[in-house]
């Protein structure tokens, strides 16, 4: 479980800022969405802390320790892509896997981890399946499998579901929810769905072009929101 900090974060893209002074504590095993309309800036702000993109202005604070020139692999977090990622040539084993063998980690304790991602995620029966044998479900569960593998400290997810169908995405929310009891991870998960932000947040940041309109969680947004845009997009009666 990681705690994660951000400390007047900016992200300036050339002339363009795109992330404007953004403050915020994201505690250990909390499970926090950003939400906000197209082009706010929700994935920008996720690969920044996932150090993917660098950051422009302002610090990055993992577990108390500034990260914010640290590359990708030194921040012990996992960033889930969507299930498409996955490599079509190889089995679902071999996905889950991969990023333990890239590290090359010994095949006995690979082995041992993508048996145990398995078993969190009910893959068992796929193992030697390939991805385009799966359903889309199964394919994101695979995803987060080669995430798994690596003990992240945190997760992050940027619209882990926005490519399934609606019954599967249902699915899956609870799948998610499950696997944060599970792990008892952090994780900051980006989507532009009330409804996955209402059911699986602890906290919901909405983001308004780049900035913080407020924080809170999902009863408070609904009873108290800051402003209208904020009601707009939590759908409460104000
Ligand atoms: P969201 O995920 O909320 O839809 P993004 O973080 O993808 O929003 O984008 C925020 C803003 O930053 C958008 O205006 C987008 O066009 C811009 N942007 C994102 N990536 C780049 C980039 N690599 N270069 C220039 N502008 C970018
Ligand atoms: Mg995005």
């Amino acid at each position: 479980m990681a705690s994660i900090e951000l400390k007047s974060v900016e992200k300036w893209f050339g002339e363009v800022q795109v992330i404007k002074g953004v403050d915020l504590t994201i505690n250990e095993g909390e499970f926090v969405i950003f939400v906000g309309p197209s082009g706010c800036g929700k994935s920008t702000l996720l690969r920044m802390i996932a150090g993917l993109e660098e950051t422009s202005r302002g610090q990055i604070i993992i577990d108390g320790r500034d990260a914010t020139a640290e590359p990708p692999s030194k921040r012990g977090l996992a960033m889930v892509f969507q299930s498409y990622a996955l490599y079509p040539h190889m089995s679902v084993r071999d996905n889950v896997g991969f990023p333990l063998k890239s590290a090359g980690v010994p095949k006995e304790e690979i082995d041992a981890k993508v048996a145990e991602a398995a078993r969190v995620l009910k893959l068992d029966p796929y193992l030697d399946r390939r991805p385009k044998d799966l359903s889309g479900g199964q394919r994101q569960r695979v995803a987060i499998g080669r995430s798994i593998v690596r003990d992240p400290t945190a997760f992050l997810f940027d619209e882990p579901l926005s490519n399934l169908d609606a019954s599967l995405r249902v699915e899956m929310r609870y799948e998610i929810a499950k696997l944060h009891q599970t792990l008892n991870a952090s994780m900051i998960y980006v989507t532009h769905d009330q409804v996955e932000a209402m059911t699986l947040a602890d906290r919901i940041v909405v983001l308004e072009f780049g900035k913080i309109a407020q924080v809170g969680t999902p009863r408070e947004l609904y009873d108290s929101p800051a402003n209208l845009f904020v009601a707009q997009f939590i759908g409460s009666p104000k």
